[in-house]
């Protein structure tokens, strides 16, 4: 155990906080890779061409001051009553259309987007299959597959799209602290307005009582996260004040 200990510690690029992890890089992104192949086979995609093309255009501008390395790819699901996204390790991107009127703008979606790429980037998948494989004694690195059903569900919420198949794991407040930071200075970089990102996630406030979105269940306190962000907007405003700017209007299509 003192060994594995050993090998797991690694520290985050982006924060330079030491993280346990011990299923390697390679093997995170073929599970994503895998996760993502699935979910296209089985959840229909949009027709509408321009929205596509206005999300994939997000994605790519997001993608470009991540991660360059990353074998990076965008999809649109289907789906008005699912209020979720997510980014899967080694750059798979899903947004689901009940993302949308959520997040009104290209710069709301912007933040969405780019906390769940901050999610991939800090390796907050790999960090969570590592806990869980020392928590469940008896789980091995070389059984983590997607055909293993035993599995499966465990893997696909350490994805963060566990709400699909009944797990919904939520990162941890850190994890969600470092995506939020790390998300904003993305954002900000690809040339999007910080302030949507507060926005977005007022109206996700509101959103929490009655019946709360899926986003909610991987992603929780709303507020809390308002008042974190509006702290770190200043400094990112100087970012995007420097970076080429995209020019904030409403995403909004009726034909999906
Ligand atoms: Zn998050």
């Amino acid at each position: 155990m003192l060994l594995v200990t050993l090998i797991g510690c690694v520290s985050a690029p982006e924060t330079g906080r030491k993280q346990f992890i011990v299923v390697p890089e390679s093997q995170m992104r073929a599970l994503g890779a895998q996760t993502f192949v699935q979910m296209k086979q089985q959840k229909p995609q949009v027709q509408n061409q321009r929205l596509v093309q206005d999300v994939t255009a997000i994605g790519r501008r997001i993608a470009k001051v991540a991660d360059e390395n990353y074998d990076w790819e965008f999809a649109v699901f289907r789906d008005d009553d699912m209020v979720n996204a997510f980014c899967l390790p080694g750059g798979k991107v899903g947004v689901y259309t009940g993302m949308l009127p959520v997040t009104e703008t290209n710069a709301g979606l912007a933040a969405v987007m780019a906390h769940e790429v901050a999610h991939a980037t800090l390796r907050h998948g790999a960090e969570r299959m590592s806990q869980s494989l020392v928590s469940q004694l008896g789980l091995s690195l070389a059984a983590l597959s997607l055909e293993n059903n035993e599995y499966r569900n465990l893997i696909m919420a350490a994805l963060g799209v566990g709400v699909q198949v009944g797990i919904a794991l939520p990162y941890s407040r850190l994890q969600e602290e470092e995506a939020d930071k790390v998300g904003l200075e993305y954002m900000a970089q690809a040339g999007y307005d910080p302030e949507a990102a507060v926005k977005l996630w007022q109206r996700m406030a509101q959103r929490s009582s009655g019946a709360p979105p899926e986003f909610l269940s991987t992603h929780p306190n709303p507020s809390s996260r308002v008042k974190y962000l509006r702290k770190l907007v200043p400094q990112m405003r100087a970012i995007y004040q420097s970076a080429e700017q995209v020019e904030t209007r409403p995403l909004d299509y009726p034909e999906r």
